[in-house]
């Protein structure tokens, strides 16, 4: 890629990617943690899709219980290190928090999470649950992602043994590979992993199943199998110049700054993002914090239809995101390497099946914006040739078809859970997914 983005120093790196919510002194922890009006109804706790009593581990951070903190948050979610810092908790449980009514500021509940989880980790974390004895069972689990890693987890409690089949070299899924730097590290991830492996999880890494391993012989040598694959990537945009150099797929991008080589990572004088979701959304303040001059979204339904949360729009305009709304992208210009996108300006029509009003070109409406990066970032698919290879596993919408009391599939032997189910909410429901399936399959392996 040419023009590219003149590197900048490392403090600078730093700088730009330092978290967003840093953490709390001890003291200002105990303060916020008093606060709480430790509610009847926990609205809080209902909000969180894996329940975890929020006014119960707030609680024992005021009387310094930080070890049974932890284990109550624990005892709820596998991933609540990686939930503290990227949860979008302003929908979720501060969203619920009863201060808002009171027009107050809800409890700050991710940084308590976070301060526990922190102080757990730098205690080496600790065994606080004590796994059943072996049951005889053994349960193969597809995929390293938060919902893999919190169903082994649970299993792993409960007896059986656990052998997750992770297709990367790196364990964690998105959580390793995905989320923004400045949310969290890729080594909380990581510690994460090493919290669900000291339970006795086996993590086989650089597997992939469906060629390193068939389908065939990881159903011979377990009782049950749980489906945590996420979605793949990228779907591709179907217009000319996808294959010019300089244009890229979101997620591989991103998987990069995750890292945190900043230097290894090139990103263009100017750069476009096409998508307003989350993840365009952190591509594109990621491009920016790395150096891009200008970068712009480019979008083809208004302000309003777009699926990124309001914060996340909020947080690209403060880094000096420019957002082209009903514009769409016809065809990538360029000799080798991408110069050029030219759109089509757009107008909304009538409502689709989802109730968004469809858009429509304007005839005629051309226009050219200049770049030395293209990013796509334009939704995610599940992995249809993978999953079809698992006899009578049913997919449907885009996603695998599931019992939604139990999260069996129509392969009775196969549970799923998280993104591939889901079509691709948060790590939260992934590990409340990974949680329920895990119950479930004990139910089914020991009743049926
Ligand atoms: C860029 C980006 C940023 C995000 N940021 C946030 C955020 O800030 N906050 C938030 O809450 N959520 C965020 N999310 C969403 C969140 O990361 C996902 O919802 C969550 O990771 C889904 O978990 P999962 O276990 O279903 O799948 P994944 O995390 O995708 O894990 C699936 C795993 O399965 C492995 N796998 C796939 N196929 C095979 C196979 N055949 N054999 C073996 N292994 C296989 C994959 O390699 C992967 O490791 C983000 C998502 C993206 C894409």
């Amino acid at each position: 890629m040419n023009n590219i983005a003149s590197k900048l120093s490392n403090e600078e790196y730093e700088a730009n990617f330092a978290e967003l919510h840093p953490p709390f002194t001890s003291a200002a922890a105990t303060v916020e943690a008093n606060r709480c009006l430790y509610c009847f109804d926990s609205p809080c706790m209902k909000a969180c899709p894996t329940h975890i009593d929020i006014s119960t581990f707030i609680k024992k951070i005021t009387t310094g219980n930080m070890k049974g903190s932890a284990k109550t948050i624990l005892s709820s979610n596998w991933i609540a290190l990686t939930c503290a810092k990227a949860c979008p908790v302003n929908v979720l449980c501060e969203g619920a928090c009863v201060y808002n009514a009171k027009g107050e500021e809800p409890i700050q509940i991710g940084r308590l999470q976070r301060y526990v989880m922190d102080w757990y980790v730098e205690k080496g974390m600790p065994q606080l649950f004590t796994p059943a004895p072996k049951n005889g069972k053994s349960v193969g689990i597809i995929g390293a992602g938060p919902s893999g890693l919190a169903c082994a987890a649970e299993l792993a409690l409960m007896g059986y043994e656990v052998v997750i089949y992770e297709a990367k070299h790196i364990a964690g899924g998105l959580d390793t590979h995905g989320i923004a730097p400045y949310k969290m590290k890729q080594q909380d991830s990581l510690n994460e992993v090493k919290m669900v492996e000291k339970l006795g999880v086996t993590i086989k890494t650089g597997v992939r199943v469906g060629e390193t391993i068939s389908v065939e012989d990881l159903t011979k040598k377990h009782d049950a199998i749980f489906l945590g694959v996420g979605l793949k990537t990228p779907t591709r945009l179907g217009i000319p110049g996808e294959e010019l150099n300089g244009v890229y797929d979101a997620l591989t991008f991103i998987e990069k700054v995750t890292t945190r080589k900043w230097n290894s990572v090139d990103v263009g004088k100017r750069v476009a993002v096409i998508g307003a979701g989350n993840t365009a959304i952190d591509a594109a303040t990621e491009a920016k914090r790395l150096g891009a001059e200008k970068v712009c979204m480019l979008y083809r339904r208004s302000e309003k239809e777009m699926p990124a949360y309001k914060f996340e729009f909020e947080l690209a305009k403060k880094d000096g995101i420019e957002f082209q709304f009903l514009t769409a992208p016809k065809r990538i210009l360029g000799n080798g390497k991408v110069e050029a996108v030219e759109c089509l300006k757009m107008e909304l029509g009538e409502k689709d099946s989802e109730g968004r009003r469809k858009p429509k070109p304007i005839p005629g409406s051309e226009f050219q914006i200049p770049v030395d990066m293209l990013i796509k970032s334009a939704g995610q698919n599940i992995e249809e040739t993978f999953l079809s290879g698992i006899p009578g596993l049913k997919t449907a919408g885009g996603v695998v078809v599931v019992n939604s009391e139990t999260l069996q599939t129509t392969n009775v032997k196969f549970f799923a859970g998280g993104d591939c189910i889901n079509g691709g909410k948060e790590v939260v429901n992934a590990a409340a997914d990974g949680k329920k399936a895990a119950g479930n399959i004990d139910r089914w392996l020991f009743v049926k």
